[in-house]
Parts: C-alpha cells; sequence; structure tokens
C-alpha cells in the first residue's frame, strides 16, 4: 500500500469514524456504514455554480442508469454522496432536494476537510473511491462526460477497454461524412490524425480519441452525435450545387433531385 493510498482510507475513515454522518434524500440519516464495500462517488458541488447545475441533471440520468445496471447484475453497489459548497442551508436544501443520492449535512466540517485532501480546485468535482476505500480517480467528471454509464467502475483498466471499443467501433466508420448540424464535409479523425480533447459542436460536451472535424473551419463533433445526410441534402448543399451549376449550365432547371426549391431560386438570382 503506498502512502496515498493509506492517506485516502484515513479520508474515508474520517467519515466512517462517525455515526449517522450521511444525510438522505428524504431528510433521514443513514449511517456511514452503509457506504462500506460500494463504490462512492464524492460530488462536490454547489446550486449558484452554472457548470454544476448543467452537469447535475446528467449525473443525475447516468446514476440511475448504473444503479439499474448494478441490480440487474447483482453483487456491486454504486453511491454518491452530494459534498455541498452551497453558501446557507436554504441552498443547500433546494439543490438537494433534485438528487437521489446522499449527502453530507449542510456546515458539517468534514465537506472542508473532504476538499482540502482532495484537493478540490473547483465545482463540480466529481472523486470516485473503489469498495477498498482508496482513491479510483479524481476524473469522474471527465469520465460521465466521456462515456456515461459506461464509465462504471471508473477504473483504469475499464477506460482502456472502452478506449480499445472505440477504436474498434471506429474501423467501420466512414473515413468522411456530412452532418446534418453542418454545411461542411467531415473528416474522420483520431488523436494520431490531426484530433485531440475537444467540445462537441453538437452536444457540447467534451470529447477526446476518435471525432469528426471539419477541416475548412474547425467545426467538430464526436462520432456518435453524427447525423449523417447526402451532400445536396442540406440547403446549404443545394444552394452550393445551385451557384456551382449557375456558373457552369442552365441545366439545373431540368434536374429533378432540386425540383421546386432550386427552380424558384435561381429565378430569385436571375431577377
Ligand atoms: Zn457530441
Ligand atoms: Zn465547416
Amino acid at each position: 500500500m503506498e502512502a496515498s493510498d493509506v492517506a485516502t482510507c484515513n479520508a474515508m475513515n474520517m467519515c466512517t469514524s462517525r455515526e449517522e454522518i450521511v444525510l438522505q434524500n428524504l431528510q433521514a440519516m443513514v449511517p456511514v456504514d452503509s457506504l462500506i464495500g460500494k463504490t462512492v462517488g464524492l460530488y462536490f458541488s454547489e446550486e449558484r455554480c452554472f457548470p454544476c447545475v448543467k452537469f447535475t441533471p446528467k449525473l443525475i440520468s447516468v446514476y440511475q442508469r448504473i444503479k439499474q445496471m448494478l441490480e440487474e447484475k447483482g453483487g456491486e453497489d454504486f453511491e454518491i454522496v452530494f459534498v455541498s459548497n452551497d453558501r446557507d442551508q436554504s441552498s443547500f436544501d433546494s439543490y438537494f432536494a433534485t438528487m437521489p443520492w446522499l449527502a453530507l449535512p449542510f456546515g458539517d466540517p468534514t465537506v472542508k476537510s473532504l476538499a482540502k485532501y482532495f484537493d478540490v480546485q473547483g465545482n463540480p468535482c466529481l472523486i470516485i473511491i473503489g469498495p477498498d476505500g482508496k482513491t479510483i480517480t479524481k476524473q469522474g467528471r471527465n469520465l460521465i462526460n466521456l462515456y456515461q454509464e459506461n464509465a462504471y467502475p471508473f477504473t483504469v483498466a475499464q477506460v482502456e477497454l472502452l478506449e480499445k471499443e472505440i477504436e474498434e467501433a471506429a474501423k467501420s466508420l466512414p473515413r468522411s461524412e456530412y452532418h446534418a448540424g453542418h454545411c461542411h464535409e467531415l473528416t474522420l479523425v483520431s488523436e494520431g490524425t490531426g484530433g485531440g480533447p475537444f467540445i462537441c459542436c453538437d452536444c457540447d460536451e467534451q470529447g477526446s480519441g476518435w471525432a469528426y472535424l471539419c477541416l475548412e473551419c474547425g467545426y467538430e463533433v464526436h462520432p456518435r452525435c453524427m447525423r449523417p445526410v447526402a451532400p445536396a441534402g442540406s440547403i446549404e448543399g443545394s444552394k452550393e450545387n445551385v451557384y456551382w451549376k449557375l456558373g457552369r449550365d442552365v441545366g439545373i432547371f431540368s434536374s429533378p433531385f432540386f425540383g421546386h426549391f432550386n427552380i424558384t431560386f435561381v429565378s430569385s438570382l436571375l431577377n
């Protein structure tokens, strides 16, 4: 056991040495013992922080899917404990009322000790602790954003497995494609071929590894967010086609594919 592991155990003992420290959603106190043997997420958050308010609903749906998955599987359990940085009891109460998990009571001194111990720099932050009480990762938030419920149990082995699966799946993806939300052609890139960590322009979530990137303007989306369209299927595509054809020939008027839109569009240009 490394020194950091011992310290982590101590951080959890700091909680577990006290009885009835965790508060349940319906305001009933539950003993910290109930967390023993579970994978636990310490969720540092506060109602007045915009990224927190944005992240919490996502965490709730991922939490519910993980719980359901584990229930079907049996034998393992997952819990989240809200570690509030809210400025007053009423903010805490209204924010916590939206959450389906546990919380440390508002103003509990353990809140400060945990934030200091885990060196929490900003909210929201999700620290994952394993069933053995050791820290698994401080990147819980990123892993939820990247992999949703598949991130569970948040271990290095699980992340490697997911990355491998993504690599495999990428092999069958088209090299380039048009996306319903963008006018230019997008090219499949990976970290090795011009990609890297990015924010998806379609869902606003972060991504890494494989992505579809517009080489013209930098628009980038997750492969899972692609809604493939035929190049001429978008309005932008048709317009470009009209301009191009207008400059080249007048065959556009007989094109059955473009139909009414292009005829009126070209008419308006000619008038
Ligand atoms: Zn996306
Ligand atoms: Zn573009």
